[in-house]
């Protein structure tokens, strides 16, 4: 039998053809229909009033960073449990990323810790929605505008994704969407930036347009366009916006097939869970997630050591993730933890994710089940 990859980037079938009918256009830059169609598409989705497509979700983020001027001095909040780029995105300007612990049950950003955290320098907050699964977006923002901070949602993974009835993405000031081939829907590399504040809106456009006002001058508003601010070459060229167009045709159908996935494993493993051999994840009732992954928690670090190396001897790869930032090298060097951060330390190292891609039939999910409960049941013991 074939292995069976973590990830597989799921093909709807008429990326090619759109391709083809930009390079037919002969608009191959950022800015084309394709670029314009994808926008409008998201706008939809999202209930954010501009969109500005990107090359990767980390050059929205990187993006964001300058749309707020931050810079040294000034601190930004995140989770240390996020992907890279969450926090590189703003000390690559310079300014601090300041580590905070997850609460333990959906794994996103603990509010309290993160106002526990908020101190003079502290200008914005960056909570990164896991799994698809939304952080508490209510409290968090009634903290920035207490305490005139602006909110940053990596929605990376939140593509499709709400919380309390508001997408993901859609809520803080800005928000960052990832089409990276790992997640649901895909560019190879692709990302967005949501600019929810029309205060932010024509900033965005100048750091978007490599730090020019040449949209205005689109608009006829300025007679030429020239260098008005720091900004750099965020958009994506209409040959990778013309397969995402593909794609996001096509993205209710991926959701809806995921969710199947991402339920079936759910009820394959509630007796594990039953029995506290596992922990599975938890989507809290005001949320509807995207099924963007799934995951375990198995009781400890050697036993999710161990529960990758058996898989991957039955040709089944699982992976881990995250390094916690405050524990990275340069996370630890650009950056600073605030507060303990015992569930990031200790939830991070007792993760798994377990293969889950549009394009897996029912066999296969079948073999990752039946595969993954040998595994637990040769060796991880209910606990007594
Ligand atoms: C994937 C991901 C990113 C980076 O996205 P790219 O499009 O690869 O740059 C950032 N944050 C989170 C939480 C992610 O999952």
């Amino acid at each position: 039998m074939d292995p069976i990859p973590f990830n597989r980037p799921y093909l709807v079938g008429t990326e090619a053809g759109y391709i083809e009918q930009a390079v037919d256009a002969g608009w191959l830059a950022a800015g084309g229909s394709f670029t314009r169609r994808c926008e409008g598409w998201l706008r939809e989705a999202t209930g954010s009033p501009q969109v500005l497509l990107t090359h990767s979700c980390t050059a929205a983020l990187e993006a964001s960073a300058l749309v707020l001027g931050l810079g040294p001095g000034d601190e930004v909040i995140m989770p240390s449990f996020a992907f890279v780029t969450t926090g590189s995105a703003f000390a690559l300007r310079g300014a601090t990323p300041v580590f905070v612990d997850i609460e333990p049950i959906t794994l996103n950003v603990d509010p309290e810790r993160v106002r526990a955290a908020v101190g003079p320098a502290t200008k914005a907050i960056v909570p990164v929605h896991y799994a698809g699964v939304g952080c508490d977006m209510d409290a968090l923002l009634e903290l920035a505008s207490e305490r005139r901070l602006k909110v940053v949602e990596d929605a990376a993974q939140g593509l499709l994704a709400s919380r309390g009835g508001r997408p993901l993405g859609g809520m803080g000031q800005l928000g960052a969407i990832s089409f990276h081939e790992t997640k649901n829907v895909t560019a190879g590399e692709g990302g967005a930036l949501l600019v929810n504040d029309p205060a932010l809106r024509e900033r965005a456009e100048v750091v978007w347009e490599k730090g020019t006002d040449r949209r205005r001058f689109h608009r006829g508003e300025v007679d030429r366009y020239t260098w008005t601010e720091l900004g750099s070459s965020f958009g994506p060229s209409e040959v990778g916006a013309a397969f995402l167009w593909g794609q996001l045709e096509a993205a209710d159908r991926i959701t809806t097939r995921r969710l199947e996935i991402w339920r079936r494993y759910h009820e394959a493993f509630a007796d594990l869970e039953r029995d506290g051999r596992v922990r599975r994840p938890v989507v809290p009732p005001e949320c509807v997630h995207n099924a963007h992954m799934y995951y375990l928690l198995l009781p400890d670090h050697d036993a999710r050591t161990r529960f990758i190396r058996e898989l991957a001897a039955r040709d089944i790869l699982a992976v881990f993730h995250y390094v916690p930032l405050h524990s990275s090298p340069a996370g630890r060097r650009l950056g600073r933890p605030h507060g303990e951060l015992t569930h990031t330390d200790e939830l991070s190292a007792r993760l798994v994710r377990i293969p889950l891609w549009t394009g897996m039939d029912d066999p296969t999910v079948e073999r990752v089940i039946a595969n993954v409960r040998e595994v637990i049941d040769s060796y991880v013991a209910p606990p007594a």
